[in-house]
């Protein structure tokens, strides 16, 4: 076993905290926040300087951590607007790859993934979004919920019914993935405002009055849907795990640089101390939380994803964040507080509820745990 990384990685993580220096400034970073402006400049120059590179996933884990642990907001931005093509790359068509994909990947337009509804988006069967067969293209009716580069996107992979469920208990059956284009007749994204965090990330309600879909941009099969985004959520959880990994390891930063700079502080003995222990506790977290993301990573890279260990990444990677970026506004104290880490602690709360919550990925670990106990 070696634990040290390939060479690529560290080429880019490398270009990548290069990046994030140079352009995450505290200012914009502020301003983002404050504003709720998503940084499309600098997404812009992210995709000149081609900072993911969408060949190695590898490599995007790496960068994902470095852009995060500078500046979450912002970091989550640059890396989000090719948000859910990986369902094109395992079950769309040819046509599908080259019309949508390719422009994704190659950083000339942006996309999101439409699956949450304003009933509730843990329980992915319970969507409610319509579509209908009319001749050569279907009839989309319903909403999206907290949708991702919401306004922003030129295109959506959306989860919708097309048949209604054989029993209560199978309502995952039925349900079928489509691209829908933003500029579609019918389409409405409205914003939302106030959120905790990531307050530079666009977040938008969707709306689908009678939006018309031609047939070839059905995903996959008919009915496959549920089993499409299940498969996209056992990859995207790894790259909010890495997304935890940088935020909690940006606030380990921060603690040390405090650290260093604490020696006029009065009662220093004992903050000191204090300031020890969670400095040492908070990277030992990390270590755990950077072990268990890269073995679920190396399962999925290697064509051979284990959703329970995904889950454990992402479950504990965000509360990693969460407890790391709590530990440095405690130990910083008023400086904490009146500081960025004020906001690198608000927006580390949303690792623990997109992709799955903290509960759901419990859940999915102690089913699948026993039920696999059961089966032998
Ligand atoms: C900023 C932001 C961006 C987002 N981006 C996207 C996006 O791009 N695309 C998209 O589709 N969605 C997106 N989401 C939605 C996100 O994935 C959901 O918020 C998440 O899945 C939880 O769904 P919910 O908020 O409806 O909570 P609910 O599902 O209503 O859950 C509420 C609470 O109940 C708990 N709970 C639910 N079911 C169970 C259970 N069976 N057992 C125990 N506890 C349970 C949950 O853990 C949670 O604490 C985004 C959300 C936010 C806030």
């Amino acid at each position: 076993m070696d634990f040290d990384e390939m060479d690529d990685m560290k080429e880019a993580r490398e270009r990548a905290r290069t990046f994030a220096e140079k352009y995450f400034t505290e200012e914009l970073a502020e301003s983002a926040d404050r504003d709720e402006k998503f940084p499309m400049d600098l997404v812009e120059i992210s995709r000149k300087e081609k900072i993911l590179d969408f060949s190695n996933p590898w490599k995007i884990l790496v960068s994902i951590e470095e852009l995060c642990r500078r500046d979450p907001g912002l970091g989550i931005s640059v890396t989000i607007t090719a948000f859910g093509s990986e369902n094109l790359m395992l079950f769309g068509s040819d046509y599908l790859k080259e019309h949508y994909m390719n422009s994704v990947l190659e950083g000339k337009k942006t996309m999101g993934l439409g699956v949450t509804e304003a009933g509730g988006g843990s329980d992915v069967s319970s969507v409610r979004t319509e579509a209908k067969k009319e001749g050569d293209h279907y009839v989309l009716n319903g909403g999206k919920m907290f949708i991702s580069n919401g306004q922003i996107a030129d295109f959506f992979v959306v989860l919708a019914r097309t048949s209604p469920p054989p029993s209560p208990e199978k309502r995952h059956r039925g349900l079928s993935t489509f691209v829908v284009e933003s500029s579609a007749p019918g389409f409405t994204a409205n914003k939302l405002h106030g959120k905790l965090g990531v307050r530079a990330t666009n977040t938008a309600e969707l709306i689908f009055d009678n939006v018309k879909v031609p047939e070839q941009n059905l995903i996959g099969e008919e009915g496959k849907g549920f089993y499409y985004i299940m498969t996209f959520f056992n990859i995207s959880r790894i790259y909010v795990a890495a997304q935890g990994l940088g935020i909690a390891q940006g606030a380990l930063d921060r603690m040390m640089e405090f650290a260093k700079n604490s020696t006029n502080l009065a009662n220093e003995g004992d903050l000191k101390e204090e300031i020890h222990f969670a400095i040492a506790e908070v990277a030992t977290r990390i270590e755990a939380a950077r072990n268990i993301t890269y073995k679920a990573a190396s399962y999925l890279f290697n064509f051979n994803p284990n959703p329970v260990v995904t889950s454990m990444a992402k479950y504990y990677a965000a509360e990693t964040a969460v407890f790391a970026a709590k530990k440095a506004l405690e130990i910083t104290g008023l400086t904490g507080i009146t500081s960025k880490l004020e906001r690198v602690y608000r927006d580390s709360k949303i690792l623990e509820i997109w992709e799955g919550t903290s509960e759901v990925e419990k859940l999915i670990i102690s089913r699948m745990m026993t039920k696999n106990q059961g089966g032998n």
